[in-house]
């Protein structure tokens, strides 16, 4: 694609950097095929290569983004499916996070969207304020759909993924450090994160107790939210700040005891983490660090994969539907490895028809787009029950909230899976709710 831009435009790296993907696009369009939106919609506006176009023309003309621009890059779902069919290899996560970050800086939105946009960003990457907000939200339930006929749809969607009960809190808080049961084989930091712990610890749970099982020595040490939320809100700052933090606790263990690996259960977030090094690359402090930590960062899976996995229990051939996040098979390329592992220890896994296109969570999209979220939803959830599964196992928290709002099949994470096959407690969503979210035992540490 020919692009118009002025030396001095270019002179901004983020600028040059759309210019070099933009022209990397031949317009070919095979993009649009394996786009949600553009399967729901049927608009060329709402495909990779029509918001290509839009981003283009906005940034061109430097202009601030119109209404029109802002409704089709708000539908976008950051899939990222477009980057997996793309023969010509254009890289549209870094085009279109570009496009939200100038969004951000030059439109005025709607106040009610603004005050909505601003108490997510301030909510959900606070442990503490999720879990008031959560609280909260359980009492609201009942009143979801009169804010919807009110026309505050992304409200009531909020209520309506809001789980009705709470699990306890995630054991410890601050560095903690856990360490192996068998011979010590390696050394790796887990991410916490923000969303997960407050809803669903039973999988950083799972993963500590795999990884020390098998002789891998676990040390939390990270500061919550990784940014990534805020990150595809287009509020660059907060997400960078969220990203400093990370890297500064990181970078102390890697310089201390050293890691071998940055693990991630969300794989939403492992996207984000494994790009730290591309979005502080114009930053003198953190570049080398930021490059070092993403580097370094891995999905739970991958990590485990490496590892000779002792099995301890027989699944008994359980049958497996594998959610593929798009996250994970579009954002890390990782779709066979967790399909594998699982495979390995006994579990029968089937891939659900579709499994390119999107759940419809998407981070916090299935509260500020429902309607279309919904749709996706509906769609995932009907090629998923096709295959009569005992369980639902992904990869990344926010489908599996999005997919267990759909369905009354048990929907786990794949580590709680292997964690139970290699001598862990039954997954909770399995064993009605008995309550397996004991992890090892930490061991505090001063920070
Ligand atoms: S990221 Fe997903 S929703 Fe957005 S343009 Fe690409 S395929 Fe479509
Ligand atoms: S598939 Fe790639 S090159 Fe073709 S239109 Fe889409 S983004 Fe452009």
């Amino acid at each position: 694609m020919q692009t118009s831009f002025t030396l001095a435009q270019l002179a901004d790296p983020n600028i040059a950097e759309a210019d070099r993907i933009l022209r990397t696009c031949v317009h070919c369009g095979f993009c649009t095929a394996t786009c949600p939106t553009y399967v729901l919609l049927g608009d060329e506006l709402d495909s990779p290569r029509g918001r290509i176009y839009l981003i283009k023309d906005m940034l061109e003309h430097d202009r601030p983004a119109s209404a029109e621009v802002v409704k089709h890059i708000d539908r976008c779902l950051s899939c990222l499916a477009c980057m997996t069919t793309c023969p010509s290899g254009v890289h549209y996560m870094h085009l279109v996070d570009h496009a939200r970050a100038h969004i951000e800086n030059t439109y005025a939105r709607p106040r009610v969207d603004r005050l909505l946009r601003a108490l997510l960003a301030r909510v959900l990457p606070n442990n503490d304020l999720l879990r008031r907000a959560l609280a909260a939200a359980r009492l609201g339930k009942p009143f979801a759909g009169l804010f919807a006929a009110l026309g505050l749809k992304p409200v009531a969607a909020m209520l309506r993924l809001a789980p009705a009960q709470l699990p306890a809190k995630f054991a410890g808080s601050g560095r903690r450090l856990f360490p192996p049961s068998a011979p010590r084989r390696g050394r790796v930091a887990l991410l916490t994160g923000c969303v997960s712990p407050v809803i669903a610890p039973a999988i950083n749970a799972a993963a500590i107790r795999v990884l020390t099982r098998h002789g891998i020595e676990v040390v939390v040490a990270d500061e919550g939210c990784c940014g990534s939320l805020v990150h595809h809100m287009g509020r660059a700052p907060e997400a960078l700040s969220a990203a400093r933090r990370q890297i500064d606790a990181w970078t102390a263990e890697i310089e201390g005891e050293g890691l071998d690996a940055i693990l991630v259960t969300a794989s939403g977030c492992g996207t984000t983490v494994k790009d730290y090094g591309y979005l502080l690359r114009t930053d003198e402090t953190y570049a080398a660090k930021a490059l070092r930590v993403s580097r370094l960062a891995k999905d739970i899976s991958e990590y485990l994969s490496g590892l000779e996995l002792s099995s301890e229990r027989d699944p008994a051939g359980l049958v497996v539907a594998y959610h593929s996040a798009c996250s994970l098979q579009h954002g890390q390329k990782i779709a066979r490895a967790p399909k594998e592992l699982l495979c390995k220890i006994g579990f029968v896994v089937k891939d659900v028809p579709e499994g390119h296109l999107c759940c419809g969570s998407a981070g916090t999209y299935n509260m500020l787009q429902p309607e279309l979220a919904r749709r996706l939803r509906e769609r995932k959830v009907g090629n998923i029950e096709k295959l009569k599964p005992d369980v639902i196992a992904a990869g990344n928290i926010g489908c599996m909230t999005q997919i267990a709002a759909g369905t009354v099949i048990p929907v786990v994470h794949t580590v709680e899976l292997i964690d139970w096959a290699t001598g862990g407690p039954e997954p909770e969503a399995l064993a009605g709710k008995r309550g397996s979210n004991a992890a090892a035992a930490p061991v505090a540490l001063a920070k």
